[in-house]
Parts: structure tokens; sequence; C-alpha cells
């Protein structure tokens, strides 16, 4: 059984939900201790746990320590089984993490499956749902598989009570992902995602990113809920270029004013155009786990964040295989697993 330290590098709950992926997927045991060391609040929370039976539920698996607040775990997988689930967090927990944990072992199951999942779908620290749908799963959908989510009703911290529902056709093989050149840029959109909160928000976001990116309004629209049982707030720039659709968000907080939501996006925006790189900031610790189970491929990205350092170590301990880190030029390097 493989033993991971959960205070390694990073020390957060990525290195939990990518030992459950790659256990499902590969097959193999592994038993965690120090889980979530580094965070206020350490051991298992809400939405690690929901992952962690959420994964056991779908790769039939022995598991021990699955209790709120654990510090270790032992997981020991069987066959993963496609199929139709329900996993609700119970709280605002992230469900696009909790998808994250479990698409690695469904899309490359015997059976498609169909998956609905409740809790937050807008969370600080986690990819928004935009992010999910059309920067990482396009990455996925081009390594074979067809995944496709909908946002039936979007959940914000504290009230939660969002819902996605996804679909997975599996592929048997991954085609390796390469993502060596942004290429030519096709179209840049900015949405704004609104609930039950006044208009105004929406149209003063949109008219700092449109000024400031000098979009025309064609290019700018708002989505005003009513289905999310609380307040909410979601900016998002879609950069779709040849090689890649980047998008980059900032959730509206109680207190900050729309301006300073939206000039968070343009910042991150202008960072990146100015950076000549295909896979941006957080982009670049998620494809990893989807490039090992291919076997190989590459990308070029900013320098690497402690989440991507991190996750490299503990995807290597499951394949034995590692990555390579080049620095191209003080802002970018590529990364490569041959
Ligand atoms: P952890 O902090 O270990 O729970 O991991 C958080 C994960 O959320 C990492 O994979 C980050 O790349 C991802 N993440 C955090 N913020 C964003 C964001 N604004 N957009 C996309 N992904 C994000």
């Amino acid at each position: 059984m493989l033993t991971i330290d959960g205070s390694q590098g990073e020390g957060g709950g990525q290195i939990l939900r990518t030992a459950l992926a790659l256990s499902m997927c590969l097959g193999k045991a592994f038993q965690i201790h120090n889980i979530r060391a580094t965070r206020a609040k350490p051991g298992l929370q809400p939405q690690h746990l929901a992952a962690v039976k959420a994964a056991a539920c779908i790769a039939r698996a022995e598991v021990k320590g699955a209790e709120l607040g654990s510090q270790t775990l032992s997981f020991i997988p069987h066959e993963v089984e496609g199929g139709e689930y329900r996993f609700a967090i119970g709280t605002a927990g992230s469900t696009t993490l909790l998808f994250q944990t479990l698409l690695p072992a469904l899309m490359r199951a015997r059976h498609s499956s169909r998956v609905i999942l409740e809790g937050g779908t807008h969370n600080p620290m986690a990819p928004p749902f935009e992010f999910l749908n059309q920067a990482f799963l396009p990455l996925i959908n081009r390594m074979g598989p067809a995944v496709k989510a909908r946002l039936i009703r979007p959940g914000y911290v504290p009230a939660g009570g969002g819902e996605l529902n996804i679909t997975i056709q599996p592929a048997s093989r991954l085609r390796p992902l390469n993502i060596l050149q942004r290429g030519k840029l096709i179209e840049t959109r900015a949405e704004v995602l609104l609930s039950h909160l006044p208009e105004h928000i929406a149209e003063r976001e949109l008219g700092v990113i449109g000024k400031a990116l000098q979009l025309p309004a064609s290019c700018l629209s708002s989505q005003l809920d009513s289905l999310a049982i609380g307040p909410g707030n979601c900016v998002s720039v879609i950069i779709k270029a040849e090689g890649i659709t980047e998008v980059f968000t900032a959730l509206g907080k109680r207190g900050l004013p729309a301006e300073q939501v939206a000039n968070q996006v343009v910042q991150d925006v202008r960072d990146y155009l100015a950076n000549e790189i295909p896979v941006g900031h957080y982009l670049a610790d998620q494809i990893l786990l989807p490039l090992a189970l291919a076997g190989s491929g590459a990308y070029v990205t900013g320098p690497p964040s402690l989440h991507t350092t991190t996750n490299m170590a503990v995807i290597e301990q499951f394949t034995q295989k590692p990555f390579t880190l080049e620095h191209l030029t003080p802002t970018t390097c590529r990364v490569e697993l041959a």
C-alpha cells in the first residue's frame, strides 16, 4: 500500500483528491497521513469527506478513517463502475473539486455515467463552474472522452444548494495533450453571473471590463439568476485562442465594490496576455493528472505554483514516471511527461 504525506508541499485538499483519483484509475491502494495539515481547519472537511465517500461508492472501495476531521485515511479500490450517481456535499463545499476527483476514473470506465452533484458551484479557492466548463473540460474532451456539464443552479458560500449535472462518455485510451502555443486570439468575452443582487452590479462590472479590455457590447453578457438559494456573483473573462481557451474569474464579496471584482479579472487577463503562455496558473496544476493518465504530453505555462509542484510529486508516487519542468525564460516553463 502506498503511503502519502498529506502535509507535503502545498499541504491541502488536492493531495487527497489526486490520491483518490489515481488510486481509482490505477487500482492502487493508499494510506494518507496529515490530511490538509497546513490548513486552518486540518483533516477531512465536509467537501473532502464527500469526495472520499463518492470515490468509495464508484470504486466499491474499502475505506478506513472516513470521518469529519480525520487526518488519516486508507483506501482500497476495486472495479470502477460507470452509472447514475448523485452526491450531495451537504454544505457549500465545492462540487467542481468533487467532480474533478471522480472524473478521471469515470472517463476511463467501461460504461458511461450521469453524475448529479449538490453543493457550491462558485467557491473561493476552487474552479468556478465557468472555468470548469469552458477551460478544463474542453481539454479533457480533446483527449477523447465526451464530457458535458450543465449548471442547473448556482451555489455560493455560505448558502450552497447549487447543482451540477454531468454526463461522461468514457474513452478507453486517452490521447496525449500537447499545448505548447497559445496561437492567435480568436475571441474575448466577458460574462457576469448574478443571483439575488441588484442588476447594476453586473452593469458596473461589464462596464469596467469592456473599457479596460476594449470589448464591444456584443462580447459582454450577464445572466440574472433567481434559482440560487443565496446571493452571489461571478465575473468571467473567456479568452479563446487557436491553441487553448482560458478563463479568468473573480467572485463578488459583500463589501467589495463591483469595480474591484472586475479589476481583479482585468489584471489576471492582462498578466496572462503579457506572458506568451497558453496554459494559465490554475489549469497548470489541474491538467497534470489527465496528462499522467494519457502517459505522455507537454505544455507551456508560467512559473509553477506550489499546487503544481506538489501535484507532480503526488502523481509521481503513483505512476513512478517523473515529469520534467524546464524553465524556458524567467516567466515561462515547459512541463513534459515523456
Ligand atoms: P486545494 O487548495 O488543495 O483544495 O486545491 C484548490 C484547487 O482549485 C487547485 O487545483 C486550483 O488550481 C483550483 N483553483 C483555485 N482557484 C481557482 C480559480 N479561480 N480558477 C480555477 N481553479 C482554481
